[in-house]
This record gives C-alpha cells, structure tokens and sequence, in this order.
C-alpha cells in the first residue's frame, strides 16, 4: 500500500476545504435566481449576517476583495472623493488598486502602526476639503481593517473603532471596516462582532478564511448602502444566479466553525511559542493575537526563511514567503494541535539538517 504523507497546509486560512456537513448541505440546498433576487438560502445568508453585525441589511458578494470594492464606491460615488486608509492596509496593498484604477477613488494612506491602528490625529489631519475648494479632493470615506492581516492579525479593540466612528461623524465623513477577519477579532477580544462594528456604516466579511466556507464574502450596512451596493455588484458583473449552494455552505461554515476560532488562535499561540524555542528562529509569542504568525530568521543565522520554507515543503508542510525575509502561517479549523507539534518537530529537524549541511 501506498503510504500518504501528511500535509500540513498553513499558507492561508483560506486553503480550507469543505467540510462533510457543508457538502450535504450543498447538495440538498433549495436554489434559484440570486439577480433576480429569489434565491431562498442567499436571503438566509444575509438576513443572518445582517443580524450578527447589528446592521439592517446584507449581501452576498464573490470575495473579499469585490465586498471592499463596492463598499468603497457607494460610499464614495462623487468623481474627486478621497479615502483615508493604512498605508499598510489589505484594500492599498492587496486589492490591485481597484479602487483607483476601477472607482477613481483617491487613495490617502496614513501610516499603520505596528498592531493595526493608525493614530486618530494623524486620521484627523488627514482629512481635507470639507468645503470643496479648488485643488484638493474631498475625504468622504475612512477604512480601518479588523483583525490587521499584514501586522500579523492584530485585533483593533472596539474602543479605538469608537473613536474613529466618532471623528467620522464629527467631519460627516463615512467609516468602512475591513472586517475579513472580523470573527476571529471578535472571539480574541471577548466583544461581539455587532459591538465591535457598532460605529462602522459598512462592513465586508469574508466567509472563505476563517470561517471556512469556500466561497464568498458579505457586505452590511444600511437599507440605502446595501441597495446602491446591489447596482455596483452587477455592474462589476459580481451578480450570480444559483448561490444557494454557496450560502448554503456559508450559513453551515458560521454555525460550526465560528466555535472554533478559540482553538485556531490557541494553536497559533503553541506554534509560536514552540517556535521561539527553535535556534536561529525569531517570533515574538506575545505579538500572537489571532490565527496569525509571521516569523524571521536570527539576524546571525545562516539558513534564509526562503530555504525554510522549500525544505519543509518537502515534509508536507506548507507556508507563504512573505518578501526575503519573513513567511506567514495561518491556523485554520482543519490544522490539529497535532498538526502543531507534527510542524514543530518538523521544523526542528530541518534546521538541524540544513545547518549540518553548511545551512545556506
Ligand atoms: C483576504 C482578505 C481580503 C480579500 O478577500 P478575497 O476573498 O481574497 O478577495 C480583504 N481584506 C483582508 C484583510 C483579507 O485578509
């Protein structure tokens, strides 16, 4: 018999796969046209997540990067609208530019700091052209993200979205939460998700990392923003028709795996500890809030995180080069604390072999 290694996939949290429940729930999901608007479990989908982020109304959209997108524009539908966000953020760094190249958005980044935030007076200062005069663009939108993906999944805590809800308001300006990872910033910090998004006029959240559905995200915000965001989603040709048999998926992937985010940040934590204990490893357990880890070499170590990487793919295990000098790992419901322990030793024992090998 053929032996089957094990594979231990942390490139992402969104390389899940769907679960047993989740394909029978698919297979029997009642369905029908979604741009028409009839769709029964695409209605569930967004009624539910409408109720789980206290706002009025939802929708369904392809993918994280489509559910930024639109918000972005609806909230920013006048030509010369400018938008203030981390220099650091996933819509500025990861989404292609969309919301220039596609909306004519002016993008304003101010700079993120290291656990996600970006400071209010630096917000504030920012924000210009109330009046409409002659040469500048008009802020009408602010974008925070929750949790922060490239510092690591750091959690915003709620009182700092308050205040930026609040300095919105003060300038009549729109807040906008990149709330991917909203889940696991909500179940890390002991808020519900509805609390913690209380002051945001729009949220998008993905149901394909974390949660584990494979496929998907949902907007929220209210009646009027979910209705101009319907429009813009057909325009981006992001209306579908049978999505049933996603949503389906979806509804199964927050009953079942939203429970399990406690265990994911809890095996990030062991895996991060467990690597601080490895030589020549630098990984600070503490900066570990969520499901997140990223990891460098010593300054003095020999071995590059790149050779790291390729040497442990070789024993099934699976990371994400993050530029030269770092990689990312991503705990998600389908890696066990055994999974963890499997990686430590891994990881253990490759070193040892690279540096007995004159390490590279
Ligand atoms: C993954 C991600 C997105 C985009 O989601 P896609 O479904 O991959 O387009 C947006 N923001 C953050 C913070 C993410 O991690």
């Amino acid at each position: 018999m053929k032996m089957v290694s094990r594979k231990v996939d942390l490139r992402s949290d969104t390389v899940t796969k769907p679960t047993d429940s989740m394909r029978a729930a698919m297979a029997i999901a009642e369905v029908d046209d979604d741009v028409l608007g009839y769709d029964p479990i695409a209605l569930q989908l967004e009624e539910e997540m409408a109720k789980l982020t206290g706002k009025e109304a939802a929708l369904f959209v392809p993918s994280g990067t489509m559910g930024n997108l639109i918000s972005v524009l609806v909230h920013c539908d006048i030509r010369g609208s400018e938008v203030i966000l981390g220099d650091n953020s996933h819509i500025h760094i990861l989404e292609n530019g969309g919301i220039a190249t596609i909306g004519g958005v002016h993008p304003r980044t101010v700079k993120n700091n290291d656990d996600g935030t970006i400071d209010i007076d630096l917000i504030e200062a920012a924000i210009r052209n109330p009046k409409g005069e002659l040469f500048f663009p008009t802020t009408r939108l602010i974008c925070l993200e929750n949790t922060h993906a490239n510092s690591g999944g750091k959690c915003l805590p709620v009182e700092y979205i308050d205040e930026v809800g609040e300095l919105t308001k003060k300038h009549g300006l729109k807040l906008h939460i990149d709330g991917a990872r909203i889940f696991n910033a909500s179940i890390a910090l002991g808020v519900s998700v509805d609390r913690l998004v209380q002051t945001a006029d729009s949220v998008s959240v993905c149901l394909s990392k974390g949660l584990g559905a494979p496929v998907g995200s949902v907007i929220v915000g209210s009646k009027s923003f979910i209705a101009k965001a319907k429009r813009v989603r057909k325009t981006l040709g992001g209306g579908m028709r049978q999505i049933g048999i996603l949503c389906a998926a979806a509804l199964i992937a927050i009953k079942e795996n939203v429970p399990k985010l406690a265990t994911d940040h809890h095996n990030a934590k062991l895996l991060a500890s467990g690597l601080n204990q490895i030589n020549g490893v630098k990984v600070d357990p503490k900066s570990v809030e969520t499901n997140i880890i990223f990891f460098e070499m010593e300054e003095d170590s020999k071995i590059s995180v790149e050779t790291v990487c390729k040497s442990l793919e070789e024993r099934g295990i699976f990371m994400m080069l993050d530029g030269k000098t770092r990689a990312r790992m991503v705990l998600h419901h389908q890696i066990s604390t055994s999974d963890v322990e499997y990686t430590l030793s891994c990881f253990q024992q490759t070193l040892s072999g690279i540096a007995a090998a004159g390490g590279n």
